[in-house]
């Protein structure tokens, strides 16, 4: 692939596994239910606007992310489609959501009233309520404020209720009670705001791990994230998943310099590694300034080169790395830190697991620094 930038290190990431994975969780569920594609901080560092057209051209007719800055960099981009910002906004900033079609998340009374005297006439300001039944994060938690609120909306022209919804803390953990506590939570909030509002066109909770190990129990909506991606919610109960999903990024490199080395040489910062004997060393361009932690050099951290498995050695420096190789090889040669090289693969979910973290955090950590190529 040709790489737009000058340097050895890109990031892939294959759109057709991501269509294939809206339309795979799109088999779980009833035709009525809508998916919205989560695009949230870059798309979970995959690029939001590739991501929310492809996802769009699949079968998602929503787009979800948390600011109102990552709501507008996709309509700039000609995305049409309703978008709705899943975090909290300033009221004062409300004006700019309706001015561009933006569904915004409300769950205070007073940010409705202040909200309200930023708004133009028209078009109405569509929000969606958000309840907390269990995250503990954002959201109203009691029937009365839910009420005043669905007053102060049917009241005031400048807005129309479009949704409700709440999110799930442990939708992808084993053991379902407190998901059933947070499940009859919103169930009486959303009776409870039918009664009050009518027709509530879009309800909605379920996130990846939900909508893939619970489909059936989502109202008309589901929040479909790192699943799109191809990733598992969590490592723990990946094999609670009914259909196959693709993993859209690897991340390459190429070796810049190799040498044989001495026993006892040492190699990086602190000089803590120190070849037990003749050994080949290469050199990776690629280091924690580009949010390739330091802590992928301990826990057995490894990349690929020529099919096989290449251990991290020494520290990682701020844009570069060395790894032992098996024998020489020449500059230039690909190294693939994540992804598929021969029979050999490293997926996210084990790098996940040698930084002690979740699949979540790794293609959002990888930064703007290196540059995602589609295909
Ligand atoms: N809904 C909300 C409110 C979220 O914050 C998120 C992401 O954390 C999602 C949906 C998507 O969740 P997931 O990536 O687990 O599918």
């Amino acid at each position: 692939y040709k790489v737009n930038s000058y340097r050895d290190t890109w990031i892939e990431v294959d759109v057709n596994a991501i269509a294939d994975n809206v339309k795979a969780v799109k088999t779980l569920h009833h035709p009525d239910v809508h998916v919205m594609a989560v695009v949230k901080a870059d798309g979970y560092g995959h690029g939001a606007i590739t991501v929310a057209r492809t996802a769009i051209e699949s079968g998602a007719e929503w787009v979800g992310v948390a600011l109102l800055e990552e709501a507008l960099e996709l309509r700039e981009a000609g995305i049409d489609v309703p978008i709705l910002i899943l975090g909290p906004i300033h009221p004062q900033d409300a004006s700019v959501a309706q001015r561009y079609r933006i569904a915004v998340t409300a769950f205070q009374q007073e940010w409705l009233a202040e909200a309200g005297s930023y708004l133009d006439p028209d078009p109405p300001l569509h929000v969606h309520l958000k309840c907390d039944t269990g995250m503990g994060r954002i959201g109203l938690t009691d029937e009365q404020t839910l009420l005043n609120m669905i007053k102060l909306l049917k009241q005031d022209k400048r807005f129309e209720m479009t949704g409700i919804f709440t999110h799930l803390a442990t939708a992808d953990e084993w053991g379902s009670d407190y998901l059933s506590r947070q499940l009859k939570a919103f169930q009486s909030f959303v009776l409870l705001a039918k009664e009050a509002a009518g027709h509530i066109p879009y309800v909605h909770y379920s996130n990846s791990a939900a909508s893939l190990r619970y489909p059936g129990n989502d109202y008309n909506m589901i929040r479909f994230g790192i699943s799109m991606y191809g990733l598992v919610p969590a490592v723990e109960t990946a094999s609670d998943i009914p259909v196959p999903l693709k993993p859209a990024m690897s991340l390459h490199s190429r070796l810049t310099h190799v040498k044989k080395v001495q026993p006892a040489t040492f190699i990086s910062y602190g000089a803590t590694y120190q070849a037990n004997e003749e050994e080949w060393i290469g050199t990776v361009p690629i280091g924690y300034g580009d949010g390739w932690l330091r802590a992928n050099a301990t826990n057995g951290g490894e990349v690929l080169v020529e099919g096989k498995r290449c251990p991290i050695v020494g520290r990682i420096c701020m844009d570069q790395m060395m790894i032992r190789l098996p024998e020489k090889a020449p500059v230039g040669t690909k190294v693939t830190l994540i992804g598929k090289q021969e029979r050999e693969e490293i997926s996210i979910e084990e790098v996940s697991e040698r930084l002690s973290t979740i699949t979540y955090e790794i293609p959002c950590t990888l930064n703007a620094r290196i540059p995602r190529v589609y295909k």
